[in-house]
């Protein structure tokens, strides 16, 4: 039974970013009373306020103090922020209930949520499974942390209709009654270790998006990867596995990158070869098999994928084409912010490669990805804050072939750009996978993306002009 009714409720709000903003106005529309709190000074918060300022709601910037729980019902916080800040401990302690935004888009929402969480490939996989439900005829809508905010959509959507939700392990630290009907964990590989302590506290973070389901849910499991498989035996729900190396019991394989199978209430079908799909990379064939199991468990027939596929298109940064310039191309994969996310890019091309990384260091070991960077990079060209963190980390490895950087300016990164290029001979390719955020010398990964497509296109004109 959900509780929506928020008349009069006392509701604190923490971030205001996109979802926290979203959230003041919905919520303010229930009858709540409103407070929004954010550690930035009054005069970074100018867009906020102007996008807010028709709501009477009160104000607290420059941090968060005992405000956000003192006489209040509620704190719902941004994925932002994290759920051991002291503040929300000592609201916690004060017994103020502390929710993520995706909790109160749940108690919010009348369609079903199939709720797709991992390390990587959430973006494409909640793409495609939403396409792939547009394909069959479904009412489907698309949101989460794919950058529109749940809790502004969910109030639209018809109870017929699902909701296909891109969750990060951040939403998933404040959630009690979040039960997505479909529960998809892709991958679990070593990232955001300083928000969440631990590799175990980042499992287990994952996991609380199975924990309210029942056995009339499905939860839709990667049968390759050790970690994920760790939570299995705590699911209540119908697991449906999939895998690129073995048959599964029930759910969707691919071996070899050969026939896609799936398996489901007794009936096993050829779908069809991984070769007809445009997408490339075996990270990408997990993603595809990921869907093809929310499709059995939605009752849409898989068979729509194949369509589906053949109009996709693939995500901007994310294993992006730019241009080639003097038989060299260049890929913007921006969106690699991992370890593991890196090592898919890079098995997904033949050498010669000269690979673009570095940015703000998460506490992650680079000791295991420079294992596979020594064997697929024949140069390496190292950027921002962890550049000489990496570099220690393929020196150990005996590999020598590496430039960095020491410029963390937006001429810098273009002087990266240059060098990689100069690096690689003609049918080689340049490729952009920092496995590392962006915040030491962008806004976001987005922002670098983008500006490695700008300088890819002005090093093109020079270059074109030089011949
Ligand atoms: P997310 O939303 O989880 O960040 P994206 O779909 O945006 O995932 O992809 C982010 C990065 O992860 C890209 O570099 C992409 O090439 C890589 N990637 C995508 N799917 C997978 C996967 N299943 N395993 C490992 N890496 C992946």
């Amino acid at each position: 039974m959900k509780h929506t009714d928020l008349t009069g409720k006392k509701i604190s709000i923490l971030g205001l970013g996109k979802s926290g903003r979203a959230l003041a106005r919905v919520l303010t529309e229930k009858g709540a009373s409103i407070l929004v709190s954010d550690s930035q000074p009054d005069e970074k918060l100018n867009e906020a306020k102007e996008e807010l300022s028709d709501l009477n709601i009160e104000w607290e910037t420059g941090g968060h103090t005992a405000r956000i729980y003192s006489g209040r019902d509620m704190v719902i916080i941004s994925p932002g922020i994290s759920i051991y800040h002291p503040v929300l401990q000592e609201a916690m302690d004060a017994g103020v209930h502390v929710i993520s935004e995706v909790e109160m888009a749940f108690l919010l929402a009348q369609a079903p949520f199939i709720a797709i969480t991992g390390t990587n490939g959430k973006s494409t996989t909640t793409t495609l499974i939403h396409e792939t439900l547009l394909e069959s005829g479904r009412n489907s809508y698309l949101a989460g942390n794919i950058g529109i905010p749940l809790v502004g959509e969910v109030g639209k959507i018809p109870e017929d209709g699902w909701i296909a939700a891109e969750i990060s392990s951040f939403q998933l630290e404040a959630v009690e009654h979040f039960r997505p009907k479909i529960a998809a964990l892709l991958n679990i590989t070593s990232d955001h270790i300083d928000r969440h302590r631990s590799f175990q506290g980042y499992v287990d973070a994952k996991a609380h998006i199975f924990r309210v389901q029942d056995e009339t849910d499905f939860a839709v499991l990667n049968a390759d990867d050790e970690a994920v498989m760790s939570v299995a035996d705590k699911i209540k729900s119908r697991i449906l596995l999939f895998s690129v190396t073995k048959p599964v019991a029930e759910g969707a394989y691919c071996i070899d990158e050969g026939m896609i199978r799936y398996v489901f209430d007794g009936v096993e079908k050829d779908l069809f070869h991984w070769d007809e799909s445009p997408l490339r990379g075996k990270h990408n064939l997990q993603n595809v098999l990921a869907v093809l199991c929310m499709c059995l468990a939605a009752g849409v027939d898989p068979a729509n994928i194949l369509p589906t596929l053949r109009k996709f298109k693939p995500l901007h940064y994310r294993m992006e084409y730019v241009d080639e310039i003097g038989g060299v191309k260049f890929y913007n994969d921006s969106k690699g912010t991992n370890p593991d996310a890196v090592r898919a890019s890079l098995e997904s091309f033949r050498p010669p490669l000269t690979l673009i990384a570095g940015g703000t260091d998460k506490n992650l070991d680079f000791g295991w990805l420079a294992g596979h960077i020594a064997l697929r990079a024949a140069h390496v060209v190292l950027i921002g804050e962890s550049r000489f963190k990496i570099e220690a980390a393929l020196k150990e490895k005996n590999y020598e072939n590496i430039t960095v950087i020491d410029d963390m300016s937006l001429p810098g990164f273009k002087e990266s750009i240059r060098t990689a290029f100069l690096k690689t001979p003609e049918g080689g390719v340049v490729l952009l996978s920092p496995s590392c955020a962006s915040f030491d010398m962008f806004k976001r990964a987005e922002h670098r993306g983008e500006m490695f497509n700008v300088y890819v296109r002005e090093l093109k004109e020079e270059y074109e002009k030089e011949v």
